[in-house]
């Protein structure tokens, strides 16, 4: 039978045979292999949710937690469990700490068909988003928002069994997806967390059920490390927005800032944003949004992120040299039947052999059960490698239907 943890009559739980394996990895005790031959065993059979605790635990420990004090409003930060195109957390972020909210936000990179936040705030240039933990807190009491990756000093652990898990394939885990982001969500030293459970055929999760049940195992995680935790099930049956790639979603991000964001894209940036801002205190939360989109003051505290990250704002826009347009070949309704597919056309535009293209990517012109006429233009993909461009007939094969 499951074991209950009541942290409050407890010391602090450890596992020797956890702790051993997540810290033995990061200090190169035991190679790629060996560490495979363990999360395969975890995605086989799982973990029950003590052994889930113990192995967040262990990534958190594998760093610091971050504490911060005398901060006037609500820690607070958002977390997508992955998909493509999905950008919210560049628009959704700077909006909270618009509204009055401080958001430490630690990010991974592209993690199999899906993309990384930290991967698109790295195609503007000069954005360092490997700061230490004294400069992570300073930017985000003096511009409400910070995005790094996880560092040597947070979650170490989490960056290496994330890269392996890229590499091998290990993604699709509960435990695993649990451990990843509790350990680098607990460490930021937030109070409330907003969870954006990604649904369909461009997720990892595919059916609600599973969502629902990765759900309750990170809120029960939260709960045991004091965190509040709200989730929600969104929908990956299609791309977010407009656009999937590294530089396009930034552009894309900004524009959103602006006002101009696709309505798919803002009903998730609105959705999650009210939640937090409830969960914050804050009255009236969607007018709220509205106005510091309105005001620019939310793309005011992007530009301050960027520029206290050493990005240099003037260099966000798209430059492509070769492009490659598909259209329908029937009239009908367009669907996307693979999003998975789509997310790995992308990524092999961006991210060829660890060299990235930022500026390549994919425009969507269709969202699911719209009307499409033959001949219409329905996406373009876009790269400074025309030899990349050749192959995206091929990978792009069977991920839509127009019926
Ligand atoms: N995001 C993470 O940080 N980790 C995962 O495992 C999946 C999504």
């Amino acid at each position: 039978m499951e074991k209950k943890i009541s942290l409050s009559t407890q010391k602090k739980q450890q596992s020797p045979q956890i702790d051993f394996m997540v810290n033995s990895y990061l200090a190169n005790k035991i190679s790629d292999k060996e560490m495979t031959v363990w999360l395969t065993d975890i995605f086989n059979n799982g973990m029950n949710i003590t052994e889930t605790y113990l192995y967040t635990q262990a990534i958190i420990d594998s760093g610091a937690k971050i504490t911060f004090n005398n901060l006037d409003g609500f820690i607070i930060d958002k977390h997508s469990t992955g998909g493509v195109g999905d950008k919210v957390s560049l628009i959704l972020g700077p909006i909270l700490a618009a509204c009055g909210c401080y958001v430490p936000m630690v990010v991974g990179r592209m993690l199999g068909h899906t993309g990384g936040t930290l991967d698109k705030l790295e195609s503007i240039s000069g954005y360092n988003g490997f700061l230490d933990i004294n400069q992570f807190k300073k930017i985000v009491k003096e511009v409400g928002i910070s995005i790094i990756g996880q560092t040597n000093q947070i979650c170490p652990a989490d960056r290496k069994i994330y890269a392996l898990r890229d590499k091998t394939n290990m993604i699709a885990s509960p435990p695993l997806i649990c451990g990843s982001i509790m350990s680098k969500k607990i460490s930021e030293g937030i109070k409330g967390l907003i969870l954006d459970i990604k649904v369909g055929n461009g997720a990892f999760i595919k059916t609600k059920q599973e969502s629902k049940k990765l759900g309750d195992l990170l809120s029960l995680i939260g709960d045991k490390f004091g965190l509040q935790v709200k989730y929600f099930h969104t929908d990956m049956n299609q791309p977010l927005g407009s656009y999937a790639g590294l530089m396009c979603e930034v552009v894309e991000s900004v524009e959103s800032l602006k006002g101009n964001g696709p309505s798919d894209l803002m009903d998730v940036v609105f959705k999650l944003g009210e939640a937090a801002l409830i969960m914050a205190d804050v009255d009236d939360p969607k007018k709220k949004m509205l106005s510091v989109i309105n005001d620019g003051s939310a793309l005011e505290v992007f530009n301050k992120m960027i520029y206290a990250h050493n990005g240099n704002i003037n260099h966000i826009h798209l430059d492509y040299k070769y492009s490659l347009d598909i259209y329908a070949n029937q009239k009908g309704v367009f669907n996307f039947i693979n999003t998975k597919k789509i997310g790995q056309a992308v990524n092999f535009l961006t991210i060829t052999n660890g060299k990235k293209d930022i500026n390549s990517g994919a425009k969507f012109f269709k969202k699911n059960g719209e009307y499409v006429d033959q001949k219409e233009i329905i996406f373009k993909f876009f790269s400074n490698n025309k030899n990349h461009l050749n192959h995206i007939k091929q990978l792009i094969d069977n991920s839509y239907i127009i019926n």
